[in-house]
């Protein structure tokens, strides 16, 4: 039997087909329509911030957000991430400039943050990588001293709480994808959270051809909204988010206890964050070893990936490459196995014999 790495969550086809049914009814297809309006106020009230925009992918939420803080120059980012993040900054006209990893929260090193800083740096982009917050406290700090603005790319994040508040309130701006391969998705789509409402306001234009009026731009704009098809799924979804992530908890736990005597290690958590358990990420001390496992779990049909692999600062061909001794060491290391809201504790089982077998052969 196959074991995929990931599998989108589906609501009870019922509950979609109602609400899509409804789309005949209203003839209103897309263009803030009832279904993207309710899901951003849901959304909006579930993480107690004071604008939130609803969009086509989290890639759009990235781009917009650095055309609406008037992004320019360089922006300080990750190169471990998904790559978007690093793209949504060339697509913007700017310059990404990596700064290297920590190697225990996997993030940003905030401390190396102010070495990258020159004279055209504008901002700071940050991955809350597999849900793990950032050093915010130091990342706030050091953009108030050098005026830059800081966006998070919260595409893992999803009601993670930091602080005892949604994390979507860190920064100016806070962005999650709420694509299919995510825990809670819309099938394509992310938002954009913010607590500015002039800068809200922007987005919301910029999110709509940069209309001001029926015949006025105000500014550079692009078709950033989303449809009543994908706001409709988001809503299908909403009732199960704390079904999800509790069964996600579940599938974690089983492989911590499972595999507690590996010699592997994981991320280190934010100790004032909550955890939504989007990944299973798992760091071994040889790439060898981990190479090793990856085909021998395929062979056995258990599909695990390398996430994220390569670093972005090495590997781009339209970028000069550098290499970040954390971020090239770590990145080479790191798996993450199954898990999703379908898998079974008996498919974690099965998961983790294989490892132990795969470690109690490799020791003969
Ligand atoms: C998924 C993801 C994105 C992109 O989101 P899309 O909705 O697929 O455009 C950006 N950053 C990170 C860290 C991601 O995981």
């Amino acid at each position: 039997m196959i074991i995929q790495i990931n599998k989108p969550f589906l609501p009870e086809k019922e509950a979609y087909n109602q609400l899509i049914s409804k789309i005949w009814d209203n003839q209103w297809l897309t263009n803030s329509g009832p279904y993207a309006v309710g899901l951003e106020f849901l959304l909006k009230k579930r993480f107690d911030v004071n604008q939130l925009l609803f969009v086509s992918s989290g890639t759009m939420a990235l781009q917009i957000s650095i055309a609406a803080l008037e992004l320019e120059g360089e922006i300080i980012t990750t190169p471990f991430s998904f790559i978007a993040t690093t793209t949504s900054i060339i697509w913007q006209n700017c310059m990404p400039v990596f700064t290297d990893i920590d190697p225990h929260s996997l993030n940003i090193d905030a401390t190396k943050i102010e070495a990258s800083i020159t004279p055209r740096t504008s901002a700071i982009i940050a991955t809350h990588v597999y849900g793990n917050p950032c050093d915010i406290i130091l990342i706030e700090s050091i953009a108030k001293k050098h005026g830059l603005k800081v966006i998070y790319d919260g595409a893992h994040a999803f009601d993670v709480k930091y602080n005892n508040e949604s994390i979507f309130n860190a920064g100016d701006i806070s962005i999650c994808s709420l694509h299919a391969s995510k825990i809670y998705h819309s099938t394509e789509g992310g938002f954009i959270a913010l607590n500015n409402h002039e800068i809200g306001g922007k987005i919301a234009r910029i999110r709509n051809f940069g209309f001001t009026s029926p015949t006025t731009f105000k500014e550079l704009g692009i078709n950033g909204k989303n449809s009543e098809f994908h706001a409709a799924m988001g809503l299908a979804n909403y009732p199960h988010i704390e079904s999800i992530i509790e069964k996600r908890r579940s599938l974690t736990e089983k492989y911590d206890e499972l595999l507690n005597d590996l010699s592997v290690s994981k991320p280190v958590w934010n100790n004032k964050g909550t955890k939504n358990y989007a990944y299973y990420p798992l760091i071994f001390n040889e790439e060898k070893t981990m190479l090793d496992l990856m085909d021998f779990l395929q062979k056995e049909g258990v599909f695990t990936r390398r996430y994220f692999y390569p670093s972005l600062a090495n590997s781009l061909d339209f970028l000069p490459k550098q290499s970040l001794a954390v971020t090239d060491d770590i990145a080479k290391r790191v798996l993450c196995l199954p898990l999703y809201f379908d898998l079974s504790l008996q498919n974690v089982e099965r998961i983790c014999n294989l490892i132990e077998k795969f470690f109690f052969d490799a020791q003969k």
